[in-house]
């Protein structure tokens, strides 16, 4: 790729990250201004209404369809490229709309990951200039790494008309210290973003999962409940979420901030690009005018369909619910008997929740998890971490504030 690394400058010294007890290393520590931490970050007191009703013209409305568990909501589609994007993680749109950008001259330059040439798994950000290249970002690797520390370089650069791919807790800083940083004009491109833990850990679990965990190239969890690999030598290989080796995982496998990650969807970014809503297909959440202007870009060659949906959530998410406060409480995991398991997964796709419904159930899950986790490890952050909406989702769930003082008083009324 042309273009890393940037301003020859090495990806591997950025500045030290300055040692913070909730934080997913989005860059932000690490220049020169690491007190702008205080004002971006997610994990300490996060405003999603105000930069919803800057960014999209208003607050996501709880009374229309949807917008309580997905955000700000322009409109929703199944999409897929046709022909998909060799390499992509699901058909490309997500690289293709970068390239677009840059070909038609819309931004300078487009910041995203690409894969560390010694580790693919591992992310490193970049800044690309030339279209051709969004070709090696494509796919998705598992990890942190300083994405906005490359936003005042690209600036210094003369990029003053950007485009960002990136995760929630990365799109909240950019967010929230876009009007401070002077570009141009700025397109944010999210993916939804869950259960994200360190490279190395991960490394941890692709051994748990093959005999050969270096030869496996592509790893993604499907809306039909089963994970599927992809092996340089060829082979796809599926496997149940019931028959994953999870009990084998540490218990910190997953890190803090992704146990209390309150924005599952993206909420800020223009679109989001992503699957669980998608029965096999991409979902995209086109969130302003923006977004739809980044979709124009695609419209030669991008297949759209209404949404699907399908079953009922309920009975996952509290079956969610009470083996998460187990695991919260050290208990072991409430675990079926093996001979059951081959059973429950060959009907979870029949009659589990699809499509929609499935989103649903992932984002109702996640913020149960958030809630269970802060309140077992950091009580006193729940009033600033957990915004109103959240609470909404897990209301129906017998979750609630312990007292008023652990809802944020702004979001009181
Ligand atoms: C850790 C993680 C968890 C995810 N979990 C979900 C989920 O639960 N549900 C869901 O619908 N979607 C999830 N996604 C998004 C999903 O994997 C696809 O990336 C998305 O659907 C876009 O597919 P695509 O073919 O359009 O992407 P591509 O065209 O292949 O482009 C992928 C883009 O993602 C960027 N990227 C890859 N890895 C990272 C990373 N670690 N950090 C930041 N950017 C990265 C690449 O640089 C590239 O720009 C997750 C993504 C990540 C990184
Ligand atoms: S803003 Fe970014 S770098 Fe700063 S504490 Fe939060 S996640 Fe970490
Ligand atoms: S789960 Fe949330 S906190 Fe963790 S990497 Fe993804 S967006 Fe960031």
């Amino acid at each position: 790729m042309r273009n890393t690394p940037p301003f020859g400058q090495d990806p591997f010294r950025f500045s030290e990250a300055p040692p913070r007890s909730l934080c997913t290393d989005c860059g932000i520590s690490r220049t020169d201004d690491p007190k702008a931490c205080g004002r971006a970050c997610q994990f300490i007191q996060p405003d999603y209404p105000g930069l919803e009703a800057r960014i999209h013209g208003r607050p996501r409305d709880p009374a229309k369809a949807d917008e309580l568990h997905f955000g700000v909501i322009q409109r929703m589609v199944r999409a897929r490229l046709d022909p998909p994007a060799k390499g992509a993680q699901w058909t490309g749109i997500t690289s293709s709309l970068g390239a677009r950008l840059l070909e038609a001259n819309l931004v300078d330059a487009v910041l995203t990951m690409a894969p560390d040439p010694e580790d693919s798994w591992r992310p490193v950000p970049v800044l690309v200039t030339q279209a051709d290249d969004m070709a090696g970002v494509r796919g998705m690797r598992m990890g942190f790494a300083p994405l906005l520390a490359l936003l005042k370089p690209a600036l210094q650069a003369g990029h003053k008309r950007l485009a960002v791919i990136g995760i929630p807790c990365q799109v909240y800083a950019l967010r929230a210290l876009e009007t401070e940083l002077g570009f141009d004009r700025l397109y944010v491109i999210g993916t939804p973003c869950s259960d994200n833990t360190t490279t190395e850990k991960f490394h941890d679990f692709l051994a748990l999962l093959s005999d050969a965990p270096d030869t496996i190239t592509y790893l993604e969890f499907r809306p039909d409940y089963r994970v599927e690999l992809r092996f340089s030598t060829g082979q796809v290989k599926t496997i149940p979420f019931l028959q994953l080796p999870i009990s084998q995982l540490p218990q910190d496998f997953f890190p803090l901030t992704c146990r209390t990650c309150v924005d599952y969807t993206n909420s800020l970014a223009d679109i989001t690009v992503g699957y669980m809503g998608g029965s096999g297909e991409q979902w995209l959440i086109v969130r302003n005018e923006r977004g739809e202007r980044l979709l124009d870009q695609l419209s030669d060659r991008i297949d759209m369909s209404p949404l699907q949906t399908g079953g009922k959530r309920q009975n996952s998410v509290k079956g969610f619910i009470a083996n998460t406060e187990r695991a919260a409480g050290g208990l072991p995991l409430r675990r079926m008997p093996d001979w059951v398991r081959p059973l429950i997964g060959w009907l979870m796709p029949r009659i589990g929740p699809k499509g929609l419904e499935f989103a649903r159930t992932r984002v109702e899950m996640k913020a149960a998890e958030t809630v269970i986790h802060l309140r077992r490890t950091l009580p006193r952050r729940m009033k600033h971490m957990i915004p109103r909406h959240v609470w909404a989702l897990v209301q129906p769930y017998g979750l609630a504030p312990d007292a008023e003082a652990d809802r944020e008083p702004s979001q009181a009324d």
